[in-house]
């Protein structure tokens, strides 16, 4: 009989912006032998260095929540936030102390669900200064409070309920969801994506954060000065549909431990990276210790 104790654990940190282990990923697996692109011989080892995985099934609203509170902030600073909103919002006891009655009168009332709120209505009559200061721990707490209130607001005008929501990301085609997030406030295309990705589970979208955008153009697979969404074109054109999702946050992790910013690992110790034999290290000279942004580096 196996002993649950013995599963080896999730390699992915519980703090992700995939939702940890809430997040509803499955574990999958790929044959790095029949990488056709660079890009794709890129996230195959990437996949065997920490996790190869399929995403989605994230509740929408939820997800475009975590989301906006990882803008411009790591996860360890969002994840906090995102806990206490949930603790405070997502529930139908603290939906009735912080909204009162009023806000089913308005909107109607919500799917029963075993004491859950629906997270967009409660959200849609948060007081904002309360809810800046559930989410502090965030930083920018005053433009993202604003920002949630004012995605909540849409969800409940566009689609009555963020589980309504939820059914127009799974089911339209991503391009018209895609499109349709895009111009709502603080909803750039790295948020929308990520609502594709973690929601919807979209296979094909490989969302580019400042990691992704940067690790890239370094090794030469996009070009140095590519704009997130060229870097994201090159990648969705070149990477496998199924491999996109954990590309992106095997990507992420790389560039947490490996590839960084002001110090990546070939610096030192060109052996110190597994992407040394297929990278061209655009802006990174270990001769004289000096990194800059690929799109700065003469040409
Ligand atoms: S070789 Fe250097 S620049 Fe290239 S991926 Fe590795 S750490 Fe980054």
């Amino acid at each position: 009989m196996s002993d649950e104790s013995e599963q080896p654990a999730d390699p992915e940190p519980d703090v992700n912006i995939s939702g940890g282990t809430t997040g509803g990923d499955v574990a999958t697996s790929f044959d790095p032998a029949t990488a056709e692109t660079r890009a794709e011989r890129v996230v195959d080892r990437l996949g065997e260095r920490y996790w190869q995985k399929t995403y989605g099934g994230q509740d929408a609203f939820t997800c475009l929540v975590r989301t906006i509170l990882s803008q411009n902030t790591s996860d360890k600073a969002s994840q906090p936030a995102h806990d206490a909103l949930i603790e405070r919002y997502g529930h139908s006891s603290s939906r009735a102390d912080e909204t009162g009655a009023s806000a089913e009168a308005e909107t109607g009332p919500t799917p029963a669900n075993d004491g859950e709120a629906d997270l967009a209505v409660a959200l849609a009559h948060a007081e904002q200064s309360q809810l800046a200061e559930t989410i502090s721990s965030a930083g920018l707490y005053n433009q993202k409070s604003e920002m949630l209130i004012g995605a909540a607001e849409w969800v409940c005008d566009e689609f009555g309920s963020a589980a309504e929501f939820d059914r127009f990301v799974t089911d339209e085609a991503p391009d018209t969801v895609r499109e349709t997030l895009l111009d709502v406030r603080g909803v750039g295309p790295k948020t929308a994506d990520c609502v594709l990705l973690f929601a919807g589970g979209r296979g094909g979208v490989f969302p580019v954060d400042t990691h992704v955008h940067r690790i890239y153009r370094r090794m030469g697979i996009a070009p140095a000065e590519a704009d997130h969404e060229e870097v994201r074109a090159v990648l969705e054109a070149e990477v496998p549909a199924a491999k996109c999702g954990f590309g992106h946050t095997a990507t992420i992790q790389f560039g947490r431990e490996c590839c960084t910013a002001r110090k990546p690992a070939c610096l030192e110790d060109p052996e110190a990276c597994p992407m040394a034999d297929i990278c061209d290290q655009v802006g990174v000279y270990p001769e004289t210790g000096e990194v800059v942004d690929p799109a700065d580096a003469p040409t």
